[in-house]
């Protein structure tokens, strides 16, 4: 990328989650290629599916054949969401947008009561939904913190799969979203980092609990990618200036160079795989 990244004004509080419109350059989220009825007339939630890398995954679904329930926290995110869904109905697929908080159980089991209500079944859940907040200090982590971060990111998780679980049959898959940061560690990621290596255990666990009934359990763990995340408060105007650059691509990667691993581990393509984590990141060596 040639232009320097968007950098939100230092005086302003961070805007969580941020708002995809705003970012230049604009992330490339779009499919790359024609569609081949991989997921034809199945459904999907997609958590985080407004923006970032849910967006990519919500718009290649579709394209691929799938409806798609797009789940987010909302405000200045709707018109995100509807821009998502926009794309999800071009592609001739039906889209409902839902939003509210994953960290909250109800929430979480009223999303899989309105996709049920909209179109009849489930057959594959993403979890893309997570937020992260930079700390240079252990220290300067609030319980407050710790708690929603880990109620976003994981905690989320546990209640969307609950729900989910009862619709799910032979053949379903669950994606979980991890991040290089389990892997790899982050010094300013400690509480964010912490859950996405709990996601990790959580999928490989969850994988040998549902293997006898025939669904699959996998992971993706992103390197970092052009997306809302980082640059609205997700990390420091120093580490974004460089966003990207430490890897041996020496650049970030776009959320449509991402989507292609959650539609493998979604199809039958993968029909062999559980358990697993998929590395789209750029190159990193990450030996998990
Ligand atoms: P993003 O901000 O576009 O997407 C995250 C989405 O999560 C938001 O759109 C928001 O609506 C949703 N969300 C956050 N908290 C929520 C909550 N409590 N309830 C409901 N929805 C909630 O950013 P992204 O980079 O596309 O992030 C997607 C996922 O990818 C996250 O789990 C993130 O940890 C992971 N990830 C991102 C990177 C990266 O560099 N961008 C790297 C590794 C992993
Ligand atoms: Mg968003």
């Amino acid at each position: 990328m040639s232009k320097p990244y968007f950098i939100p004004p230092i005086d302003e509080e961070p805007r969580m989650p941020g708002s995809e419109a705003e970012l230049d350059p604009p992330p490339q989220w779009e499919p790359r290629y024609k569609g081949s009825e991989r997921l034809k007339d199945k459904v999907a939630i997609v958590t985080g599916g407004d923006s970032g890398i849910g967006r990519a995954v919500a718009a290649l679904f579709a394209r691929e054949g799938a409806d798609i329930a797009i789940v987010y926290l909302g405000g200045e995110e709707d018109a995100d969401a509807a821009e998502t869904k926009a794309f999800v109905e071009n592609e001739g697929r039906k889209a409902i947008t839902i939003a509210g908080d994953l960290g909250d159980v109800d929430f979480a089991k009223s999303v899989v009561a309105q996709t049920i209500d909209a179109f009849g079944k489930l057959d594959v859940l993403v979890s893309v939904a997570g937020e992260q907040h930079p700390d240079t200090d252990l220290g300067d982590i609030t319980p407050e913190q710790l708690l929603r971060t880990f109620q976003s990111n994981i905690h989320s998780m546990f209640y969307l799969t609950q729900a989910a679980l009862p619709h799910l049959k032979e053949g379903a898959a669950i994606i979980n979203t991890t991040s290089i940061t389990a892997y790899a560690g982050e010094k300013e990621l400690l509480d964010y980092s912490s859950t996405k290596g709990a996601i990790v255990a959580f999928t490989r666990s969850l994988s040998a609990q549902l293997a006898p009934k025939k669904i699959r359990v996998n992971g993706v763990a992103p390197g970092p990618i052009w997306t809302p995340l980082n640059p609205f408060g997700g990390s420091t105007p120093e580490k974004l200036a460089t966003f990207g650059a430490d890897t041996p691509m020496g650049r970030p990667g776009q959320p449509n160079e991402v989507a292609p691993s959650y539609l493998f581990l979604a199809c039958g393509d993968s029909s062999y795989m559980s358990g697993q984590v998929l590395h789209p990141n750029g190159g990193m060596i990450v030996n998990g």
